[in-house]
């Protein structure tokens, strides 16, 4: 069974129907929230490539129109400069909520409007999603887990988080917002989804927006040492972008609420991650230690149990074989080629 809805030409609902798989599937009117960043924008990709109707909706904090260009004479594709904090008014099937900063150094430089998209902005989506009846889905974040004391990190996992520190405007904010949805879910009967994504590399990342395969894959190129920040320990678990868009996308059209893990289990200290950026990009690349940032998060490993029984999911491209496809899109951004980056 796949999920479908049916509505009228002037964009009232008429009834969510299923229909049986096999039956040809209408196109959906989707609103992709965040849809001019870096995980956004290759959603849209798939859903305007299966035959959906997109809107997105991106105030461009760290979005980008070139992400997105590509579709511009696309009638199924249509971009609303707008910020999710204020309301807004949109006759829609389904709702991917993304809009949020995602690198630690974006968030930071302006913790109060991070806690305000990730609170107004998620009631003000389920808001929407409320009136019109359209399922939503929650990008939320392994974050949530926060320096964790369970290893790998399973989705019964409540998490270990401090709530006055410098990332909590991003870590609680995700909390309150997973919460929020779950409340729309009991409360107004709801259809949501909620992912908690793990680290996640690919073209279009911002070249420097701080997150460490950015970092590292722009330094290298340039001829620069690698940052690594304190003693480079500690281990994080990257995840190919196309593969987390295939588990969205079968999160938000499977019958499962969630919380689900979306991560890569491919653990990597960062410099063993360092290592990895040598081999692919210049052997000779010097590291450099750097201290480290204030309650960074010693070890994170998803364990993707959940999603593989009750999604059919788990990520396929190792960080071996992603890294020099984001390797291409940066030398082309950083060395003036400006043509868009495809997947
Ligand atoms: P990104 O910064 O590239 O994209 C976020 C997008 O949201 C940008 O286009 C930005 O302009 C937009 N945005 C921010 N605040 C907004 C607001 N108030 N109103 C409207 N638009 C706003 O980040 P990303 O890596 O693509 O992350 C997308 C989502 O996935 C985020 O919700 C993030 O928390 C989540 N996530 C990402 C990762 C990862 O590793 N990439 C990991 C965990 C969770
Ligand atoms: N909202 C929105 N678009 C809509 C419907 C609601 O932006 O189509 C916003 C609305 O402004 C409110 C939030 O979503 O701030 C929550 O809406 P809900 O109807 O759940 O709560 P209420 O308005 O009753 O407080
Ligand atoms: N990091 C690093 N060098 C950099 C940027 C980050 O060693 O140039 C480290 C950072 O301290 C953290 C890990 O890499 O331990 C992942 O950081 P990132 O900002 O990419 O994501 P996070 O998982 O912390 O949100």
């Amino acid at each position: 069974w796949q999920y479908s809805s049916s509505r009228t030409l002037e964009g009232g609902v008429r009834s969510a129907a299923r229909v049986p798989l096999g039956l040809k599937r209408k196109g959906l009117r989707v609103v992709v929230t965040g849809g001019a960043g870096f995980v956004g924008s290759h959603l849209v990709d798939r859903l305007l490539a299966r035959g959906d109707s997109v809107i997105v909706v991106d105030n461009l904090f760290t979005g980008r129109k070139e992400n997105v260009l590509h579709h511009g004479g696309n009638p199924r594709f249509e971009m609303i400069r707008h910020d999710v904090v204020e309301p807004i008014l949109l006759e829609v099937d389904q709702i991917y909520h993304l809009a949020c900063p995602a690198s630690p150094v974006h968030y930071k430089h302006n913790p109060v409007k991070t806690i305000k998209t990730n609170v107004v902005g998620t009631l003000n989506m389920l808001g929407l999603a409320k009136r019109v009846g359209a399922r939503f889905l929650l990008t939320s974040t392994s974050e949530v887990y926060g320096d964790p004391l369970q290893h790998p990190q399973v989705e019964t996992y409540w998490g270990n988080v401090n709530p006055i520190g410098v990332r909590s405007c991003y870590d609680e904010g995700k909390r309150t917002a997973e919460t929020l949805t779950m409340d729309y879910h009991r409360g107004a009967n709801l259809e949501v989804r909620i992912a908690r994504i793990f680290n996640t590399y690919g073209p279009r990342m911002c070249i420097d927006d701080g997150r460490v395969v950015s970092n590292f894959v722009a330094q290298a190129l340039r001829k620069e040492p690698l940052t690594v920040y304190g003693d480079g320990k500690q281990t994080r678990s990257f995840q190919y972008v196309s593969d987390l868009v295939e588990g969205l996308m079968k999160l938000m059209e499977g019958d499962h609420v969630g919380p689900f893990n979306l991560g890569n289990p491919g653990e990597f200290t960062m410099l063993e991650l360092a290592k990895v950026v040598q081999d692919t990009i210049d052997p000779n690349a010097r590291i450099e230690f750097r201290p480290n940032t204030a309650d960074d998060p010693h070890k994170r490993k998803p364990d993707i149990s959940r999603a593989k029984e009750l999604l059919g999911w788990e990520p396929k491209i190792s960080l071996k074989n992603g890294l020099p496809l984001m390797v291409q899109d940066f030398r082309n951004r950083i060395f003036g080629d400006q043509k868009d980056a495809g997947d």
